[in-house]
């Protein structure tokens, strides 16, 4: 499964690091710009699949650049979920009909955003957003947080079933304990390479309760990998 590309634009430095941090969580490739120029350049340069879109922004105003996006042809059917403050620029929004595919106001949830994300690419990449996903005899419900093997639920700390989603979205490579901390964890959090080791250990303990056999395979001084047939 390919990874989406989401571009983040926004210009309050630290909600664009708490979403990218978030949406890396999700499993997203996540990349920001800090205003509506930048915006533009790095739509072309990095052809996103997704754009959230603030819509107060400097130089270039989100709703200009959602109007020049859908302008192209190019850009037509990209997908935009638009950010908002919170008051009236919701309704003020909706009436100017900018194109958006959807709006969130502030404050709102990164959970609240990562469902619109899957929702909104559901609807116009299908391929790309899969809410549940097999391998194997695993299944994993990204949206009702349920683990299944072999139809038993397994119950999952947050961390594991972070872990267990990205082992599942790349079935059979190799992550070195490095890559699953800045997946899972995140880049700007510091945690010792072992700790990665202390989670595989609770995953795998919960998803071989049954006696069932290990789907996590160790690979020497490389990593982990999620070993099943996909
Ligand atoms: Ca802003």
């Amino acid at each position: 499964m390919t990874v989406p590309s989401i571009l983040v634009v926004e210009d309050e430095d630290a909600l664009a690091t708490l979403l990218q941090y978030n949406l890396e969580k999700e499993g997203y490739q996540v990349a920001v710009a800090q205003d509506g120029e930048e915006a533009l350049v790095q739509v072309d340069e990095r052809q996103p699949d997704l754009i959230v879109l603030d819509w107060m922004l400097p130089k270039v105003s989100g709703i200009e650049v959602c109007r020049r996006l859908r302008g192209r042809v190019e850009t037509r059917n990209l997908p935009i979920i638009m950010l908002t403050a919170r008051g009236e620029e919701t309704d003020r929004i909706r009436g100017l009909d900018t194109g958006a595919d959807d709006y969130l106001t502030k404050p709102f949830s990164t959970v609240e955003l990562a469902a619109r994300i899957r929702a909104v690419l559901r609807r116009i990449r299908p391929g790309l957003a899969e809410d549940v996903l097999r391998r194997g005899d695993l299944t994993i419900d990204r949206v009702a947080h349920r683990v299944k093997r072999n139809g038993r639920e397994i119950h999952l700390g947050p961390t594991e079933f972070r872990l267990l989603s990205h082992l599942m979205q790349h079935p059979g490579r190799v992550f070195s304990r490095e890559q699953l901390l800045d997946a899972v964890w995140g880049s700007d959090v510091y945690v010792e390479a072992r700790t990665v080791d202390v989670h595989v250990g609770r995953l795998r303990k919960a998803l071989m309760k049954d006696g069932e056999t290990d789907p996590i395979r160790t690979v020497r001084s490389a990593g982990y990998s999620l070993d099943v047939e996909s």
